[in-house]
């Protein structure tokens, strides 16, 4: 059985990637905060201990990624998150994005379309202390339509198109923060609005890199 032990040179680290990410323009304390009280190195194969506080992705198996800090508090700072949000979330991955959301007190329902992902998760560190994650094995493209509607959604892996489903699974005034395949083979970060029942506008901001975001279920 693995020991979680987040020590004063843990801690040191964090305090510094927080310093980095607030250099880079993210501004937003809520998301700082919960970034600095969350043992990144706790959702990573104690290999990378020492490094867990770079400011980069790591693999977790199944050929998927952890996403960079900075990702996972750009992505967080546009959600523009409130205390008891509905939130869904594409891509389950590590649940380092989720525990993000979670700290900041939204209530989570998180997807994840690889078996072996979603398994492991069941012994997730956190279970107990972060009741409000909802756990789901099943396709993002589908998102999860008996939950619906959702005040935010967040797709953490690159989306080849904007998923009509979930557009239509978000409230009226929600945020669906998403990034988009380009033709140059990067994504870009668009945040959709659904400002009424048949009608949403759409705001550009930086270029990123993720894992594609596959149809159907694996496993
Ligand atoms: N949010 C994660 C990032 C994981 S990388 C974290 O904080 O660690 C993206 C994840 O999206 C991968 O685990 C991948 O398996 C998953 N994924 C890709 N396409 C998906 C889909 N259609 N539905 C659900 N999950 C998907």
């Amino acid at each position: 059985m693995r020991r979680f032990e987040d020590s004063y040179q843990h801690k040191g680290l964090r305090k510094q990637l927080v310093n980095l990410l607030r250099e880079k323009g993210i501004i937003d304390e809520n998301v700082l905060d919960a970034i600095n009280s969350i043992p990144r190195h706790f959702f990573l194969d104690s290999a990378f201990d020492k490094i867990a506080y770079e400011d980069r992705a790591f693999p977790i198996g199944e050929g998927q990624t952890i996403s960079q800090p900075y990702t996972v508090a750009y992505q967080t700072q546009l959600l523009q998150i409130n205390k008891g949000d509905k939130v869904l979330e594409i891509g389950t991955g590590s649940v380092y994005q989720a525990t993000v959301l979670a700290e900041m007190q939204a209530r989570v329902y998180t997807i994840e379309r690889q078996k072996k992902l979603y398994e492991h998760n069941k012994q997730f560190v956190f279970r107990n202390k972060y009741p409000n994650i909802k756990f789901f094995y099943g396709d993002g493209f589908e998102g999860l339509p008996a939950y619906a509607p959702f005040d935010k959604i967040i797709i953490t892996a690159a989306a080849p198109y904007i998923p009509p489903k979930l557009v239509a699974q978000l409230k009226i005034g929600g945020y669906l923060v998403i990034p988009v395949d380009e033709e140059d083979g990067r994504q870009r970060m668009l945040r959709i609005t659904k400002v009424a029942e048949n009608a949403t506008t759409e705001e550009c901001f930086e270029y990123f890199s993720f894992v594609p975001m596959l149809q159907g279920k694996n496993g």
